[in-house]
């Protein structure tokens, strides 16, 4: 698991009370990911946390075969590049689906949810309307 930095404090914190926080330049007006201290963007320093919708799209996606023993589970892993409807991509994994093709097209709608996983709760996506899964 990762591990909670002072810039990444927050963000866990926020997953916990189930809340999905992404820094925000006040400069430039956008979301940026992972967390950091100056704009990427436009290097300002005038930044903010904002909760966001944790919704957003399928953008790009492996699945994994190998087991991850920190998951505790044999089953295939989707790991997906989600793009948020706020702008930004965060790596996460796929939940709520078998992991084929034919179930994961890519712009696929996805909400957030929050896995506990150790100590923290991890950001993960399931498709946003799930009937016919
Ligand atoms: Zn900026």
């Amino acid at each position: 698991m990762p591990v909670p930095t002072p810039e990444t404090k927050h963000f866990w914190e926020g997953t916990a009370v189930g809340e999905l926080r992404i820094q925000r330049c006040t400069s430039c007006e956008k979301f940026y990911f992972y967390p950091r201290p100056y704009c990427p963007l436009c290097n300002s320093g005038d930044v903010e946390w904002r909760v966001v919708s944790g919704k957003g799209t399928l953008a790009s996606y492996n699945i994994n075969y190998r087991p991850f023993p920190m998951f505790k589970t044999d089953e295939p892993q989707v790991i997906a590049l989600v793009q948020l409807d706020e702008g930004v991509r965060l790596m996460s994994n796929i939940i709520g689906v078998d992991p084929l093709p034919e179930n994961l097209p890519l712009g696929l709608r996805l909400k957030v949810e929050f896995e506990p996983r150790g100590d923290q709760f991890l950001p993960v996506f399931t498709p946003e309307n799930t009937e016919g899964n």
